[in-house]
């Protein structure tokens, strides 16, 4: 099967046998080294400002995404919707009760800074919630403005980094960033199982008094930081992280930010040619395109038409729903080969529909 999702991507041989490891104990001092050299490699790709907490947390991107709404006490929160990533980012801050005020984009498009700056001017708020790239749309949406008037309104800014960190530029310093997150199984294309996160020391101040057992990121830190015990860590996923990190870093994100633009860009062209739509109507996404079928053709049953030529990728979500294709390009989805192969599947099914 060729995975072609927006994660979970296709793992590496090098990440791969980093699973096939013998077993080790969660305290054990060469595993506690792994968790060390994890932070290491997660403070350069997220940019983190010292005294920031890095850890991987035991779960996938979404816990990345409630423990950040768990633990921080910084509610009213303006989160910025513009797709279904960023719509389960405020149903979790109404869930953890920080008192959220929706302002919402049409999907497709980037959020406009100029409205959330008018949002900050209207009401105080101790937060500005956004997701960098939304999946369910193929868009990026700006971060460094956000940011910007996050801090001028004495907020904190809050990100989900899921498609972007280790494929695009990504720093919590230049962006303002306070606290984000990102999923193993997506630009690092790690196997799924660990939500990588990074708190600046602001957000730290900003830790409620109660944030629940597991999730609670001071407890998670006595484990990163001081090697103490917290819960049994899925050290093998440790290990394949790390492996991960290393390759993404070994390579350098300019150059992998110029593969799935590269990659993208030519993708795009040959599915114009067949008739394809891009979905974003501004500022894609560079590592998830979007495209709607063309005309007479049903988005959902090219995707299992697809399956069944061996070739998976996604369909709709959230706004999106039923309408589109989603193709992964984070990671080791961003190249050409297993592309060339999608399209002479593509060709295929269309010969039949
Ligand atoms: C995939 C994804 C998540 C997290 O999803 P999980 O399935 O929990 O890993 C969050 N935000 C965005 C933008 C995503 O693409």
């Amino acid at each position: 099967m060729l995975l072609l999702t927006p994660g979970p991507t296709p793992i590496p041989e090098r990440v791969q046998k980093a699973l096939l490891r013998p077993m080790r104990g969660h305290l054990d001092p060469e595993v506690l080294a792994v968790n060390r050299a994890i932070q290491e490699r997660l403070r350069t790709l997220f940019g983190a400002p010292d005294g920031a907490l890095l850890a991987a947390l035991a779960g996938s991107g979404s816990l990345g995404m409630e423990a950040g709404l768990a633990n921080l006490d910084a509610g009213p929160v303006l989160v910025l919707v513009n797709g279904a990533f960023s719509a389960r980012m405020a149903e979790m801050a109404r869930l953890h009760g920080l008192d959220p005020t929706v302002l919402e984009f049409p999907p497709g498009e980037p959020v406009d800074p100029e409205r959330v700056a008018r949002a900050l001017k209207a009401k105080p708020y101790r937060m500005v919630a956004m997701v960098h790239g939304e999946t369910s749309t193929g868009v990026l949406n700006p971060a460094e403005a956000v940011g910007a008037l996050a801090k001028e309104a004495g907020a904190l800014f809050y990100l989900d980094a899921v498609t972007t960190l280790g494929m695009l530029p990504f720093s919590m310093e230049a962006m303002g960033v306070d606290y984000a997150f990102t999923g193993s199984q997506k630009c690092l294309s790690a196997p799924p199982g660990l939500a990588p996160i990074a708190a600046s020391p602001e957000a730290r101040k900003a830790f409620r008094a109660k944030r629940g057992w597991y999730l609670d990121l001071e407890r998670v830190a006595e484990h990163w930081e001081r090697g103490g015990y917290h819960h049994t860590t899925p050290v093998l996923l440790h290990f394949a992280l790390l492996e991960a990190l290393d390759l993404a870093l070994e390579e350098g994100i300019p150059a992998r930010a110029k593969r799935a633009q590269e990659t993208y860009a030519w993708l795009l062209g040959e599915l114009s040619a067949r008739g394809f739509r891009p979905y974003p109507k501004g500022s894609p996404l560079p590592t998830v395109l979007v495209v709607r079928p063309p005309e007479g053709v049903e988005a959902d049953r090219l995707v299992k038409a697809l399956y069944g030529e061996g070739v998976a990728v996604a369909g709709g979500i959230g706004p999106t729903r039923g309408q589109v294709l989603r193709l992964g390009l984070m990671g080791e989805g961003a190249r050409r080969p297993p592309y060339e192969a999608f399209l002479k599947a593509l060709d295929r099914v269309l010969a039949l529909a």
